[in-house]
């Protein structure tokens, strides 16, 4: 049964991954400029400047520069700290190897030359308001329009230990991190002699969100899937996946009906849920709760909270801590006509005030309206309020199960599953990670995905 679901399974991310390549390979489009054609940005009438290259600040460049493709009026760099954009929500896929890691990373730089941007792969240190200059890794960057967006970080509510003891998903190495631990978990257990305390075996998630949710399915796939063959000596029913959630149920931003679904799936997979508690103290060997009980663990992974950007603070601009930039329907940073805040750094509202999710959807839609309201200002047009349109939410359990709410219709199961796969591939922007991505799924009905821990030498 479990092979047929694989099946199936593969055989749609399949027809959906030859379409994408047959797609990716018929409509390439040319570069915008050949190399000796393009004004440095610096010359441009019209700069406008993108701090950040994730979901928000990449839509914003791409739309641009679709939108100027045949006038040379504005100029559009990105700075990014990374030259790839993270496509966080395939990252948990990564844990069980379900989905390999360098094809979570969508290359920047490639993709915003040929439309014709400008890219910078530096940290932003500050910005000079007078001379309208932004500083990143000891340049200068001058612009007439700066569009922030440099996302979220987590938030660790000053509880002890987390930053110590917990693993953090703060960027794409993470999910290698988590699976690296558990194999490192898995090889000190074959070497021991006598008894393993089973806080070696333990892993806890803290926070039922979404990505917790995700972490806990792949963790048990990597358990029961993929490296119990490898590891014959260890029983996977003794390594105990644990998931505290401070909400009533997990998942509570989903349909009462789904959390349901969700949470019996979860007990399917032997993945105990403690709700309304919250965790108190991380230390090396627990993780100490708010009801004073302690999980006695090695292994905590950390998922409960995110905070916008760190970076705001040295900045010079009005946010609030935890949601980032205040900004106007229009998501114009307040008190500044040409500073935009998009994504999860901006406290973006809907023209009734109701605060936009930070989420992809929400920055790719914020990205593509905040490119639109920046070339109608330099237009001498009015900008237009921001209208946030949610589409639905998609959550994975493992390969062949999700949960998912799109335009009100619920479902879940394999159908839900492959529907995750098809939505995702398409969304990615790299057509060689749609393929590279959509074949490994092929190829993992023949073989077993290989779990390899790549360690640096002492
Ligand atoms: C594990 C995980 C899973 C998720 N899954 C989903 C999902 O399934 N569906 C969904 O809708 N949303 C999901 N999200 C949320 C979604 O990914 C974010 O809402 C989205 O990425 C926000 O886009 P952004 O552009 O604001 O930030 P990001 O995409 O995070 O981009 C921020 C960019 O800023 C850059 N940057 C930051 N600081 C600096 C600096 N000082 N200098 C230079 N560059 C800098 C970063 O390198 C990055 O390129 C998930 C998030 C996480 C963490």
């Amino acid at each position: 049964m479990n092979g047929l679901l694989k099946g199936a399974l593969a055989a749609g991310g399949g027809a959906v991954g030859a379409e994408l390549v047959r797609r990716a390979i018929f409509s390439g489009s040319h570069p915008r400029y050949e190399p000796w054609e393009r004004a440095p940005f610096r010359d441009f009438p019209n700069k406008v400047l993108i701090l950040g290259g994730g979901f928000a600040g990449y839509t914003a460049a791409k739309q641009l520069c679709k939108m100027t493709r045949n006038r040379d009026d504005v100029g559009v760099m990105v700075i990014s700290r990374e030259n790839y954009f993270t496509f966080w929500p395939m990252l948990a896929g990564c844990i069980s190897s379900d989905i390999d890691t360098k094809n979570v990373a969508q290359p920047l730089r490639r993709a915003l030359i040929r439309d014709g941007a400008s890219f910078r792969r530096a940290e932003v240190e500050s910005i000079d308001l007078e001379s309208q200059c932004v500083t990143a890794d000891g340049h200068e960057f001058p612009y007439d329009h700066l569009i922030v967006a440099l996302g979220a970080e987590p938030a660790y509510f000053g509880i002890p230990g987390v930053q110590e003891h917990a693993i953090s998903i703060k960027g794409i190495e993470a999910a290698e991190q988590i699976r690296n631990r558990v194999i490192e978990r898995y090889e000190e257990t074959t070497l021991a002699r006598g008894q393993v305390p089973d806080s070696l075996l333990t892993f806890v998630v803290i926070g039922g969100g979404a990505t917790g949710v995700e972490v806990a399915s792949e963790l048990h796939a990597l358990v029961h899937d993929i490296l119990a063959p490898d590891y014959p000596n260890i029983n996977p029913h003794r390594v105990k996946i644990i998931l505290v959630d401070s909400n009533e149920q997990v998942l509570k931003e989903l349909d009462p009906a789904l959390r349901r679904t969700a949470r019996k799936k979860l007990a399917d997979l032997q993945i105990e849920v403690h709700n309304k508690v919250k965790a108190k103290e991380i230390t090396a060997d627990r993780v100490i709760l708010s009801d004073g009980r302690e999980l006695s663990t090695q292994n905590a992974i950390w998922t409960a909270g995110a905070r916008a950007s760190e970076k705001l603070d040295d900045l010079p601009f009005p946010a609030d801590e935890r949601r980032g930039l205040k900004v106007d329907p229009y998501m114009r940073v307040e008190g500044y006509e040409n500073v935009w805040g998009v994504g999860d750094c901006a406290a973006n509202v809907e023209e009734d005030g109701t605060p936009v999710p930070p989420n992809a959807q929400a920055a790719v839609q914020e990205g593509k309206a905040v490119a639109r309201n920046v070339l109608a200002v330099i237009d001498g047009k009015e900008p237009v309020p921001f209208d946030y349109r949610p589409v639905g939410q998609l959550v994975e359990m493992g390969s062949n199960f999700a949960v998912n709410q799109v335009m009100n219709v619920k479902f879940s199961g394999l159908i839900a599953a492959l529907f995750w796969r098809a939505t995702y591939l398409y969304k990615l922007e790299s057509p060689q990670s749609r393929a590279r991505i959509a074949a490994d799924w092929l190829l993992d009905l023949f073989f077993s995905p290989a779990v390899t821990q790549i360690r640096d030498r002492q």
